[in-house]
C-alpha cells in the first residue's frame, strides 16, 4: 500500500516548465536516440552531439557506455549552448525538438527501476534532484497511469542495452578512431546521410 501510494505520488507530478533539466545535466544519448533527432531535425548528428570527457559528466554514471577513440575515453551527449542550455530550449523554456527528444528526457524526473526482463521493481525520483544537484518545480497535478508510462521505460531499457551492444562492438573492434570515424560506425556521418 505504500508503495503504491509513493508510485501515484511520483507519477502525479505536473512539470512547471522551469527549464532547469534541460540547462544543468548532460543529456547523454544512445544512438538511438540521436537517429530519431537526426530524422526530426534534418540536422547533421555532429550538429547535435557532443562527446564528453569525464572531467564534465556525473562521476556516478554507467560504465557501460564510454567511447574509446584515439585521444581518449568519452560518452555521446546532448550538445549545449554556450550558457550551458541544451541547443533545444527556446526562449519560453520549450523544447523545440519535443516529438523527437530523447527518453531520459520524456521520462525524466522519474527514473524506473526494471529487471533484466523488464520486470516493474520500483520508481524513484532522478537522482539529480533528489542530491539537490538541480531544482525541480515540478506540483502536483492529475494521476498518471503507471500503464502509459512503462512503455518509454521499457524502450530506454531496450535501447540502451542495444547501444551498449554496439559500443561494445566499437570498443573491440575499432583500434581507437575519432568522432567523425564513430559517427560513420553508427551511419550518422555527414557523407552518408
Ligand atoms: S531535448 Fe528538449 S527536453 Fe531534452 S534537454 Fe533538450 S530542451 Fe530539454
Ligand atoms: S526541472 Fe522539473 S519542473 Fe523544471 S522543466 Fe524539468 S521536470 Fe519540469
Amino acid at each position: 500500500m505504500r508503495k503504491t501510494k509513493k508510485i501515484t505520488k511520483l507519477l502525479s507530478g505536473k512539470c512547471g516548465q522551469c527549464g532547469s533539466c534541460c540547462c544543468d545535466p548532460i543529456i547523454e544519448l544512445t544512438h538511438h536516440d540521436l537517429k530519431r533527432l537526426v530524422n526530426h531535425t534534418k540536422m547533421p548528428a555532429e550538429s547535435l552531439m557532443k562527446l564528453y570527457d569525464s572531467s564534465e559528466l556525473n562521476p556516478d554514471g554507467e560504465d557501460n557506455d564510454w567511447i574509446y577513440l584515439s585521444y581518449g575515453r568519452r560518452k555521446l551527449g546532448l550538445r549545449k549552448k554556450r550558457n550551458g542550455e541544451c541547443i533545444f530550449l527556446s526562449d519560453r523554456k520549450q523544447c523545440s525538438a519535443y516529438e523527437a527528444r530523447p527518453l531520459s528526457c520524456r521520462i525524466f524526473p522519474i527514473d524506473v527501476i526494471l529487471d533484466e526482463d523488464y520486470k516493474f521493481l520500483d520508481l524513484e525520483l532522478s537522482e539529480i534532484i533528489t542530491n539537490k544537484h538541480i531544482k525541480c518545480r515540478r506540483s502536483s497535478g492529475l494521476p498518471a497511469s503507471l500503464k502509459k508510462f512503462l512503455p518509454f521505460a521499457h524502450q530506454a531499457q531496450a535501447e540502451t542495452v542495444s547501444f551498449w551492444d554496439t559500443l561494445n562492438q566499437w570498443n573491440t573492434q575499432s583500434s581507437g578512431g575519432k568522432k567523425n570515424d564513430f559517427l560513420k560506425f553508427l551511419g550518422l556521418s555527414d557523407d552518408q546521410q
